[in-house]
């Protein structure tokens, strides 16, 4: 039987919640379309997430397919505490009150366990819930409560988001608890780490420190100065997220399309993956069908040619978890097989081509899409290869081969690499054999086509792409044509 592939290029991620904890759910997402797994470390205890990881990894083992897992780590953000009923609904016009007491919400007040906001905030301020869903005004406050009254209406739960954009807040970019979920992350094996509302350069460089290579990490662009200064904390990460609720709130939220184009076309020019997040398909939560207005945001990601496109709440905590995956696959295929895709993906090719790799890659796309070439397979130990083949988009499949298990997960979230364990080869031959496996294993390729392979010699060295070959998939003529 021929493995499970992806029709599409673009990756989808889908955060795991209480609609989506246990295994058939999962597998059926996994099934559907998710290539990555979001353990959101705001919400649930580390038992849960633990028994998430475990089932993911279950998973992974039953379908014979790598899977991401990304652990998205709270940073500063501000939250209100629960509520007796989990949730109250807010009316335009009426008094609330947030303060400290830890005691459980209802219709007049909630905790917000953050004693800096009421040192600073004023009366008059505006203060955001729910990635600015729901909106109130100060009237009074004090050091340990602020009456506020209701100016947009809506429904307020348990640990929703608050932002207060009037006022600064003297904030560390990792506190006492991202710490704490680091590490517990780290050791249970994940693949890569979003840090949240990362402003600089220096923030991203702390978290490296604690990570020890124990996984991947990526910046959540969510501030202000984080898209100031976006080049520097792009150099220091491995990958970006779009987070544009949390954007959309610290910005005017028409500033938001331009931003994301911006930074997908920046993060792809540094062939480092990008995610567009938030809100994607946010009617989903409630209801089967998405919106137009959805679908054309899902596809506009991929027009623009992020790596991945990601579900929060729809997967997470919504009612149709596996239909907003299946939506979000339909939208990519349709675009992908679009033409005007491909012309957009290829006039938005800004690459600096300085390294020997660079200019491989470049070459394996032109001469895999001038001929009937059926798949790009690339060796790689860290995945740098697989990056740079991804970063030229090319129209002809990407297969990545290493033995590197970490590599083989962290690139899940790239966009077109499809990942293949290759056991360890000395020799290159073995590895066009591996690469020619893999493409007829995964219906790429039959006996009669030809793929291009690259990789380094010596082997098993990061860094050294050197080799282009045309190789045939039939093993016999793998041997027969041999240089060596
Ligand atoms: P972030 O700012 O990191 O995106 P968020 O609160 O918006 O945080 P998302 O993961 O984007 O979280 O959205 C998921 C929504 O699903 C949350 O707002 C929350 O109401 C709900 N939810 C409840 N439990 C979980 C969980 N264990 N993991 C993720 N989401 C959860
Ligand atoms: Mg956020
Ligand atoms: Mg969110």
């Amino acid at each position: 039987m021929a493995g499970i592939r992806r029709l599409r290029n673009v990756k989808i991620v889908a955060t795991l919640g209480p609609s989506s904890s246990d295994y058939d759910t999962i597998r059926a997402l996994f099934e559907a379309g998710a290539d990555v797994f979001r353990l959101n470390m705001s919400h649930g205890t580390h038992e849960e997430q633990a028994a998430r990881h475990a089932i993911i990894r279950k998973v992974e083992q039953d379908v014979g397919r790598p899977i991401a897992i990304l652990a998205d780590l709270q940073g500063p953000k501000l939250r209100v505490g629960t509520f007796r009923n989990g949730e109250e609904e807010l009316t335009e016009g009426q008094k609330f009150r947030f303060d400290l007491d830890p005691a459980e919400g209802d219709a007049t007040r909630v905790c917000l366990p953050h004693p800096e906001i009421f040192a600073a905030l004023k009366p008059g301020a505006t203060l955001l819930v729910n990635d600015g869903k729901i909106r109130l005004k100060v009237e009074a406050c004090g050091p340990d409560f602020a009456d506020c009254v209701v100016t947009t209406g809506g429904v307020i739960s348990n640990r929703k988001g608050v932002n207060v954009p009037d006022v600064v807040l003297p904030l560390a970019a990792l506190s006492d608890k991202d710490r704490a979920d680091l590490e517990f992350a780290c050791e249970l094996g994940v693949d890569w780490l979003a840090l949240s509302f990362v402003q600089r350069p220096e923030d991203v460089a702390e978290a490296r420190e604690l990570a020890r290579g124990r996984a991947a990490i990526l910046s959540k662009i969510e501030k202000p100065a984080a898209v100031k200064a976006f080049d520097q904390i792009l150099a220091v990460s491995d990958g970006i997220m779009v987070a544009r609720g949390d954007l959309g709130v610290e910005l005017p939220v028409h500033s938001v399309p331009p931003i994301q184009k911006q930074l997908v076309r920046k993060a792809r020019s540094a062939a480092k993956p990008v995610i567009v997040a938030t809100q994607m398909l946010e009617s989903m939560i409630d209801s089967p069908m998405p919106t137009r207005a959805e679908v054309s945001d899902v596809a506009t990601a991929i027009y623009e040619g992020a790596d991945a496109v990601m579900l929060s709440a729809e997967s997470a905590a919504g009612k149709y978890p596996i239909e907003a995956v299946t939506t979000m696959d339909s939208v990519a295929r349709s675009v992908e097989a679009d033409p005007i895709y491909r012309e957009e993906i290829e006039a938005s090719r800004h690459i600096r081509r300085e390294t020997v790799a660079d200019g491989i890659v470049a070459a394996a796309r032109e001469i895999a899409e001038a001929t009937d070439i059926h798949a790009i397979c690339c060796f790689t130990q860290s995945g740098t290869t697989a990056s740079l083949v991804a970063r030229e988009r090319p129209a002809v499949p990407i297969i990545a081969l290493t033995p590197v298990v970490a590599t083989l997960r962290r690139l899940c979230l790239t966009w077109g690499v499809h990942c293949v364990r290759s056991p360890e080869v000395e020799r290159f031959k073995m590895a066009v054999v591996q690469a020619a496996r893999a493409a007829r294993e995964y219906e790429f390729a039959t006996e009669k086509d030809q793929i291009v392979v690259t990789a380094g010699v010596p082997f098993n060295v990061t860094g050294t792409t050197n080799i282009l070959r045309v190789a045939p998939c039939d093993e016999r003529l793998i041997f027969r044509t041999d240089p060596e």
